[in-house]
């Protein structure tokens, strides 16, 4: 049984989520504050944290950075709560690591179709089909099925949702990858999110790529290519 986190000061709005997660077949903990939360994740190493933005001791950004900076915490995927003109804080939460995020007032239904969406994704290695081993390109080295990524020898961290995003564009390589077409398969559900919460991702995912980043290519008014190959030359 997937283990879920709700951290949320709102009382109804806790025993709302709460009570649909168990109807829903999870196990649910809920937390009220952010500190107790933190607690909480590491101490009960849940499949998923729901994380409001406003708490009243800590903002969740705090929070969601503390879960991704902690190793025991990192892989754990976050689904931010916000409430409606917080645009700035959303962009903010992604750049933290958050996995996904869903504004105030939301159904019910849509949450807990987004958190199976997550949930299926996070997957445990045994779950998915084999693995091809780890893929190799230029200097950047790909581990499927530890989650694990290396440029020059060096390991980078990326979130759960870089990685999935660093992965299927290299399975497409060669091919343009437009932003629509990256949120259906990397998102998985295209509801509220936007095209430019792609582009903040790729930003992100180029920057912690290093010298491996000019192997995402920019197709200007289209989306994305991962290159053909490593010493192709720039479009
Ligand atoms: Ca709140």
């Amino acid at each position: 049984m997937a283990k879920v986190l709700v951290i949320e000061d709102e009382r109804d709005l806790q025993q709302v989520l709460t009570y649909n997660l168990r109807q829903a077949g999870y196990e649910a903990l809920s937390a009220e504050r952010g500190v107790e939360g933190l607690r909480l994740a590491r101490a009960e190493a849940p499949d998923l944290v729901l994380l409001d933005l406003m708490l009243p001791d800590l903002a969740g950004t705090e929070v969601c950075r503390s879960l991704k900076e902690d190793a025991a915490t990192r892989g754990i995927p976050v689904v931010m709560l916000t409430a409606r003109g917080e645009e700035i804080d959303r962009v903010v939460g992604f750049e933290l690591g958050a996995d996904d995020y869903i504004v105030k007032p939301f159904s019910v239904r849509e949450l807990l179709l987004r958190i199976q969406a997550i949930l299926r994704r996070a997957a445990t290695p045994s779950d998915r089909p084999p693995a091809e081993g780890a893929i190799e390109f230029g200097c950047l080295r790909i581990d499927r099925e530890a989650h694990r990524v290396w440029v020059e020898e060096h390991e980078i961290e990326l979130t759960a949702l870089e990685f999935r995003l660093l992965v299927t564009l290299y399975e497409r390589r060669n091919r343009v990858q437009t932003r629509s077409a990256l949120l259906d398969d990397v998102w998985g559900i295209q509801a509220d999110i936007t095209t430019r919460t792609v582009d903040t991702h790729v930003k992100r995912l180029r920057e912690k790529l290093e010298g491996a980043r000019d192997y995402v290519e920019t197709v200007r008014g289209v989306g994305y290519r991962f290159k053909g190959s490593p010493d192709e030359a720039s479009v």
